[in-house]
């Protein structure tokens, strides 16, 4: 790689090595003084990387302040599991739809833009539910502005809502509450306003300052008032923010297609993206080929708070992962080679401190407890975390899940390989087996399984899970 970049020989570099009394082949790793020494001896000229040039490059700027516009708000649904959200979020949607706002149906990117009727324009992420809120969290993405917080009015506070509610609080974000499920003989509003008291949170109706809305996704009551509420957030917080600089946004998910190689969901925060424009995204890189808005048309460029589909990366980035418009290609590239870098050196830590970690704690736990390991490949980076996220929930004192790998895209021998290694089935959920991976697979008696429901997937496991404990005792 060395004498790639500095277009020598590699015999003559490793050469070189030698009569500095190092022995090394071709492939092995130097370190940075080595390299140095060895650069300019050959007569070239070094630039390191490191943090600090990495920062350079997408410097934080100062927007002044006349050059600040006001920029739509960034919503994330969240609450228990089967209160609504993504019935919420659907109906939203398909009224906005309906309404002539679209040329016709909305694509599914991760995001989709809507219009109140009062014409306040409003960004809504479409994975609804903490897990995702918190890994883009984890990877340095704060994008979401209003948490709106859905519990059902038949079923009131449950766990997923008070960890939903310490989300939003760790995270700073105001909440609006939408009671749903109100067409329901059961339904009991007042419960849920009093229940939510005793978490500290005060709506309106409890002379609280939490905006909550009584809706439902079924009948579409209230929904046009949620949305009104959340413009009124929206205008209490001021959001702004620098249209005319280089942009930064945030990947909302990412996945390899087939016929259009990777492509991610951005969620620009500040600046123009552009067709055109060079860019960084975590530990990937690329120019602009073209970006698809939520209703799956081609636009030249995206604003502040807009979701887009990029296409033009050299890989597929994960979701949290921040993308910098940079000026020349060779930045871009030199930042996304350093972070990858770093990343390895990081994993290759990280590693070895598991696998120690999990030994010693495998000897204090209990020798009854029975693993149930499983490889999970998704088609979606949002999709994988959700289905982690319900794996890890699964089980109780005796038997516990194991979810060895999760990733994205189809299934490939290398995780064949792996199933086979720990007798672990593969779940794939909306991903296929390649032609290699399902010939090997079929050989070595490893077991796949395909879902396009996460509810199956999970119901699957639990079932598995249970089996497992009978056939223990
Ligand atoms: P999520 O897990 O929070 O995304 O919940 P879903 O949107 O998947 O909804 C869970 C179940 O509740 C589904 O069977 C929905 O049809 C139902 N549901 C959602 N909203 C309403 C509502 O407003 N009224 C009634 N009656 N049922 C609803």
């Amino acid at each position: 790689e060395l004498a790639n970049r500095m277009a020598e020989r590699v015999a003559d570099v490793v050469k070189s090595l030698m009569q500095m009394g190092m022995m090394v082949t071709q492939n092995q790793t130097i370190d940075a003084d080595t390299a140095e020494l060895i650069i300019e001896e050959f007569g070239h000229k070094v630039t390191r990387v490191s943090d600090s040039d990495v920062e350079d490059v997408i410097k934080e700027i100062e927007d002044k302040e006349e050059d600040l516009k006001s920029r739509p708000p960034v919503i994330t649904i969240m609450g228990h599991v089967d209160h609504g959200k993504t019935s919420i979020l659907d109906a939203i949607r398909n009224a906005r739809v309906v309404a002539g706002e679209a040329g016709g149906i909305t694509q599914h990117i991760g995001a989709y833009q809507v219009k109140t009727e009062s014409g306040t324009v409003l960004s809504f992420l479409d994975t609804p539910g903490h897990a995702a809120f918190t890994s883009m969290r984890s990877r340095g993405a704060q994008v979401t502005d209003i948490v709106i917080l859905v519990v059902a009015a038949d079923d009131s506070v449950m766990p997923q809502t008070i960890e939903a509610i310490n989300h939003a609080k760790a995270a700073n974000v105001p909440m609006i509450v939408a009671i749903n499920k109100c067409d329901k003989p059961a339904a009991d509003p007042m419960k849920v306003r009093a229940e939510l008291l005793q978490h500290e949170v005060i709506v309106e109706a409890m002379s609280g300052e939490v905006q909550d809305v009584e809706v439902s996704a079924h009948t579409g009551q209230g929904l046009e008032e949620l949305l009104e509420a959340i413009a009124l957030q929206a205008e209490i917080l001021e959001l702004k923010a620098n249209p005319a600089r280089a942009a930064q946004g945030a990947v909302i998910e990412a996945q390899l297609d087939v016929g259009r190689g990777p492509v991610a969901t951005v969620l620009v925060q500040t600046g123009t993206l552009r067709q055109g424009d060079i860019f960084v995204v975590g530990e990937q890189y690329g120019k602009v080929r073209a970006l698809i808005n939520d209703k799956g048309e081609r636009v030249e460029e995206a604003g502040p708070s807009v979701p887009v589909e990029v296409l033009g990366l050299n890989g597929t980035p994960e979701a949290g992962d921040v993308l910098n418009v940079t000026e020349t290609d060779a930045q871009a590239r030199e930042i996304a080679e350093y972070r990858e870098q770093a990343a390895k050196d990081k994993r290759a830590a990280a590693g070895a401190a598991t696998t120690l970690e999990q030994l010693m704690q495998k000897a204090k736990e209990d020798e009854n407890v029975s693993e149930l390991p499983i490889l999970v490949k998704a088609d979606v980076q949002g999709s994988a975390e959700a289905i982690v996220q319900a794996m890890e929930k699964i089980g109780n004192n005796e038997v516990r899940v194991r979810v060895l790998h999760s990733g994205v895209g189809a299934i490939t021998e290398t995780d064949v390989g792996l199933a086979e290694a720990s007798g672990a089935p593969i779940m794939g959920f909306n991903v296929r087996a390649n032609t290699s991976a399902r010939n090997t697979a079929n050989q070595k008696g490893v077991e796949i399984r395909y879902y396009s429901v996460i509810y199956d997937l999970v119901d699957d496991v639990k079932a598995a899970a249970s089996g497992l404990l009978s056939a223990e005792i």
